[in-house]
């Protein structure tokens, strides 16, 4: 990530350990190396693994599609969710986010270029979403994640990623305090760093190959 900041004279961006599929002593090794913030993509592996590490001062991120029924859970285990994709989880997230806790910081999760994925907002529409997230006191707005079409060759998600940062900046005409643009993975972090990723998501590189899902 250094090297692909340097050589882009981009500043280093944030880091987001994706722990999905490994247990809680590997989280807890990588926090003890000075790791913070992780990334989950299921509210129930979440609950468990978020209330095994209660004592660490870690900061979860739910980067998998969130379904509407499981919002009420979410707004309550995360201290980010970056897959905000409609007004209907804006409000449920906002109803169930406890008052008296920081605001949940929200990502609006756009669907750069993959027509086949149900996930993720149009881009044309993320600017009314955004507003919507804005008038929320419980909500922070603090950009755009996105994943692009995982073509077999990282160069060609440059694209995607280009356009991802254009959006990100006719959004922050509107909404000056926004600073996160959440995109870029093991294989194509440093295209992504190179394209304006404030945060890359890692998982693979950081603690190697996952377990098939259906022995997890
Ligand atoms: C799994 C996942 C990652 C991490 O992917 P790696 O290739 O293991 O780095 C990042 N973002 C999302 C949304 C994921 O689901």
């Amino acid at each position: 990530m250094d090297n692909a900041a340097r050589l882009a004279q981009r500043p280093v961006p944030q880091l987001l350990a994706v722990s999905k599929t490994q247990d809680a002593t590997a989280v807890a090794e990588l926090a003890a190396a000075g790791q913070r913030a992780f990334g989950e993509n299921y509210v129930q592996e979440a609950a468990a693994k978020t209330q095994a590490l209660a004592a660490l001062d870690l900061e979860w991120h739910l980067i998998g599609h969130l379904q509407s029924n499981k919002a009420e859970q979410a707004a309550r285990l995360f201290d980010w969710v970056q897959t905000v994709d409609r007004a209907k989880l804006v409000t449920a997230l906002a109803r169930h986010r406890d008052p008296a806790r920081a605001p949940l910081q929200v990502l609006i999760q756009v669907n750069i270029d993959d027509e086949s994925s149900k996930h993720g907002c149009r881009p044309e529409d993320a600017a009314a979403l955004a507003a919507a997230i804005a008038g929320e006191p419980r909500l922070r707005l603090r950009g755009l994640m996105v994943i692009p079409t995982p073509h077999a060759q990282p160069e060609q998600r440059r694209p995607a990623f280009r356009r991802s940062q254009a959006l990100f900046a006719a959004l922050r005409e509107a909404h000056p305090s926004i600073d996160t643009l959440s995109m870029g993975m093991s294989d194509d972090y440093a295209i992504a760093i190179e394209e304006g990723a404030t945060m890359v998501r890692i998982g693979t590189a950081l603690f190697g190959a996952r377990a098939p899902k259906a022995s997890t």
